[in-house]
């Protein structure tokens, strides 16, 4: 029997060895693209899996894989009402075009918002305790439940992405990055390949694309994440962790 294809119980999952990530990482050796992701969906060790992605500048890339092995698969996209009307327009696209039947947009509740942000300016007082507001929390709300989460982060983003595992343990969850290996060249060419759209931001000068009021255009020679809350000592939003721990300050 292919125990790729077999589910443990829960309580098993919950007992299973610290190691458990380089176990996965063992067990999908040489496997790459959607052969990959399927052997991630379906390993007995990653449980109850959800996809997180922004539909951002490459995210086509990993959500085909995904249209390809396991379209139905929940994909959590984090509204956090501050992005830009283009990136709400292409999930929609994407999403219709690739026949993924498992999105779930996630807000912050209106009661937060209402108390913590009425005017939408915590941006420009405190970032983290914004992305806390409007990414984190949400997010964290809506991994409950699930025992492993799908990114498309990758190496060649650098900053604290330079060194990342395939699989990693995060907060009691497993991340997954399936494209942590991939380059900015096999992206492109993955894109051109199976003609998938381009977040329309991306050829004026985007090539990470978050928030409309914390993004910028990137300069030629410039780290791909250098708009990224530019001028900030910040390179995430908190909704990956830092030093192995999740970084939030209210209930989910
Ligand atoms: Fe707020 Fe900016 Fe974070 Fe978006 S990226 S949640 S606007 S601080």
């Amino acid at each position: 029997m292919d125990r790729r294809n077999v589910k443990m119980p829960r309580d098993a999952l919950s007992s299973a060895p610290a190691d458990r990530a380089s176990r996965i990482i063992r067990d999908i050796d040489g496997l790459r693209g959607p052969e990959r992701l399927k052997a991630l969906l379906t390993h007995p060790l990653t449980g109850k899996v959800a996809l997180v992605s922004s539909f951002g500048a490459d995210s086509v890339v990993l959500l085909h894989h995904l249209s390809q092995v396991a379209p139905a698969t929940p994909v959590l996209f984090i509204d956090t009402q501050m992005l830009f009307p283009e990136t709400l327009d292409y999930q929609r696209e994407v999403a219709e075009k690739l026949g993924l039947t498992g999105i779930r947009v996630i807000r912050a509740r209106a009661m937060h918002l209402a108390q913590e942000d009425p005017a939408n300016t915590l941006h420009l007082r405190d970032t983290d305790a914004c992305c806390d507001l409007r990414k984190t929390v949400p997010l964290e709300r809506a991994l409950s439940g699930f025992d492993s989460w799908i990114t498309g982060r990758k190496r060649f983003q650098n900053g604290s992405r330079a060194t990342l595992p395939i699989v990693e343990e995060a907060g009691g969850r497993l991340k997954l990055n399936p494209l942590a290996d991939w380059t900015p060249s096999e992206i492109a060419d993955h894109m051109r390949a199976h003609r998938l759209p381009r977040h329309p931001l991306v050829d004026k000068g985007y090539p990470s694309i978050g928030c409309a009021p914390c993004t910028s255009p990137v300069a030629e020679g410039e780290d791909p994440r250098a708009g990224r809350w530019r001028g900030e000592d910040k390179d995430e939003c908190g909704i990956h962790f830092v030093d192995g721990k999740l970084v939030r300050t209210r209930a989910a």
